[in-house]
């Protein structure tokens, strides 16, 4: 009876000890960028080495000014606004660039440390309006110091973006609020620099509201690939 009781004990020892380790194993596999979700609950990707301790600024565009676009209902209730899925998708990118190993900083739209920024690559994430169209685009500045490097990361974003959330690629639709947009004129001139809009808070909200880590995916990605396709400094 005695012996039951001890063997009882030891056995839920055993069990709590091969859970913890069990625990502990996926945890370090998944800093790993092994396991786990996905069905859109994305994840994997782990430590890139090229983007290791790389300086990366993504703004939350909007963040601390105003909402950007607002999208009602018919009784004037607030469905969704732009900063709000802007903040969501930059802090989902965050996290997976910093799983890559990246310095990720999130900055709001006038962002005193815009002044001069000096990074490996800044992006701005915006949302286009409520009106019922599908789509993304992004751009760089008309008058780049560094016409080639951004033309090559404006197209990895284009690619990964649009292979990860299958969105349709809107470009007639860019405006000189991108092309000239204001965080350009402010940063070091020679920090690499993108503005995308995510995709229309109309057309594409069941994407943006249900599946940001989609789009987070997308410019995280974006951001890798200009980085994987660094030439080596020359010395
Ligand atoms: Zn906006």
């Amino acid at each position: 009876m005695r012996h039951d009781a001890v063997n009882q004990v030891s056995r839920i020892f055993l069990i709590i000890l091969l859970v913890s380790l069990a625990g502990i194993g996926l945890i370090m596999a998944q800093a790993l960028g092994f396991g786990l979700p996905d069905a859109n609950g994305v994840w994997p990707q782990g430590v890139v080495g090229k983007a290791w301790d790389r300086q990366v600024a993504l703004i939350s565009g909007h963040a601390g000014n105003d909402s950007g676009a607002v999208c009602e209902d018919a009784d004037g209730n607030v469905l969704v606004t732009e900063a709000e899925i802007n903040a969501h998708v930059a802090n989902l990118a965050a996290e997976r660039l910093r799983r890559a190993g990246a310095d990720v900083t999130i900055l709001d739209e006038y962002d005193d440390r815009l002044e001069g920024l000096r990074a490996a690559v800044l992006v701005s994430l915006h949302a286009d309006s409520c009106i019922d169209a599908s789509g993304f685009k992004a751009a760089v500045h008309t008058y780049s110091a560094i016409p080639t490097i951004n033309e090559r990361l404006l197209g990895c974003i284009e690619r990964s973006y649009s292979a990860a959330t299958g969105l349709p690629h809107h470009p007639n639709t860019v405006t000189h609020n991108m092309t000239e947009y204001h965080a350009f004129k402010r940063i070091d001139p020679l920090t690499p620099a993108a503005i995308i809009e995510l995709g229309f808070l109309g057309g594409d909200q069941a994407l943006l509201v249900n599946q940001p880590e989609l789009a987070a995916k997308g410019v995280a990605d974006g951001i890798l690939c200009f980085f994987e396709g660094e030439k080596e400094p020359t010395p």
